[in-house]
């Protein structure tokens, strides 16, 4: 029989809510989703559209009526609706710190009344220009300045985790922040610049793989079934509240390697091309060189480890795509 109890997803029709919000409704919770579809899309819940345990409402957190309803009886709340991507970001920062300060603003507005859970998604970028070989939940932050619109989105979600501690002590709102490194898998578009689906994409029409830089840069990617776990367990660990974990893999790769090894699994006769970051972004842009988890707090509060190799995650990332 399905639990009574109501979970709020915020940016449910995203990439990562939407396998989360399938994960939620498998599990027999009733699941409410807020999304204003600017980046996410109603296709990306089609399995679950019928399911009588979802509601949606497609409108900003800000202006959902139904939000406001379903808050009186929410037992959870993940917070995923932001404006992510680091091309949207460039293109579009204004939009970026609109969203991502006024909509969580509004958000643990509602929740703090009745003290409904809050896990808040933020990301890796917060942890700036850091040159460490892996980034703890404790480091010191170092952003770049203002007059680099790249560094828009750090600060807006940096700020997202300083307003949400704030209602922690002034409101007693139980809040969780979770950083998410690299995440792939299914749903993922390439259209606001993540590399992974453009490089299938690529590789499986057999174009030239286009790696900016000198493409050593490297990166963790993670599953996202496994982030989606993450992020389920600490919801269920109360002992997580009040702190921050990084949610990602450590398997790290060069993107000039993921480049090769997309194209060796699937095949494909494209060849790899480098492009000058001058070309790639909008002049100026600095890209990081290595971005690497530490996860040992997060293993150490939930147990969760991510199970799928880099391999295995391009091999069911195409597999997943229309033939
Ligand atoms: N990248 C690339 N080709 C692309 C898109 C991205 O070489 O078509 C590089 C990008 O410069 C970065 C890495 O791949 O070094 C990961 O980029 P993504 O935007 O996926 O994630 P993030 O930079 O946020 O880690």
């Amino acid at each position: 029989m399905r639990s009574k109890r109501l979970i709020v997803v915020t940016g449910g029709a995203g990439f990562i809510g939407s396998h989360l919000v399938e994960r939620l409704l498998a599990e027999g919770f009733r699941v409410a989703v807020v999304d204003d579809l600017s980046t996410g899309r109603p296709e990306n819940l089609q399995a679950v559209a019928h399911d009588p345990g979802l509601a949606v409402d497609w409108a900003p957190v800000s202006r959902s009526r139904a939000l406001r309803r379903w808050m009186r009886q929410a037992s959870a709340v993940y917070h995923l609706a932001a404006a992510v991507g680091v091309e949207l970001v460039v293109r579009d920062p204004i939009r970026v710190c609109r969203v991502n300060l006024h909509e969580t603003e509004a958000m643990l507005e509602l929740a703090a009344p009745r003290r409904v859970p809050v896990l808040l998604t933020s990301t890796s970028e917060v942890y700036g220009r850091s040159a460490r070989p892996e980034f703890g939940e404790d480091d010191d932050l170092i952003i770049g300045p203002p007059t680099h619109a790249r560094w828009t989105y750090a600060c807006s979600k940096l700020m997202d985790e300083f307003l949400a501690m704030a209602y922690a002590h002034e409101r007693g709102l139980p809040i969780i922040i979770a950083r998410i490194f690299n995440t792939v898998g299914p749903r993922q578009t390439g259209q606001y610049g993540m590399v992974l689906p453009r490089f299938i994409e690529a590789a499986r029409a057999n174009t030239p793989l286009r790696v900016y830089g000198d493409g050593r840069q490297t990166r963790c990617f993670c599953w996202v079934l496994d982030t989606v776990e993450a992020l389920v367990r600490l919801q269920h660990c109360p002992q997580a509240r009040g702190q921050v974990f990084n949610v990602g893999s450590t398997e790290e790769v060069s993107i000039l390697e993921l480049a090769r090894r997309v194209i060796q699994l699937l095949g494909s006769r494209s060849r790899i091309e480098r492009v000058p970051y001058a070309r790639a972004y909008a002049p100026g842009f600095e890209d990081l060189r290595r971005r690497r988890p530490r996860i040992a707090k997060l293993v150490r509060y939930t147990g969760f480890r991510p199970r799928t190799s880099l391999d295995e995650i391009i091999r069911r990332t195409a597999a997943a795509l229309p033939a």
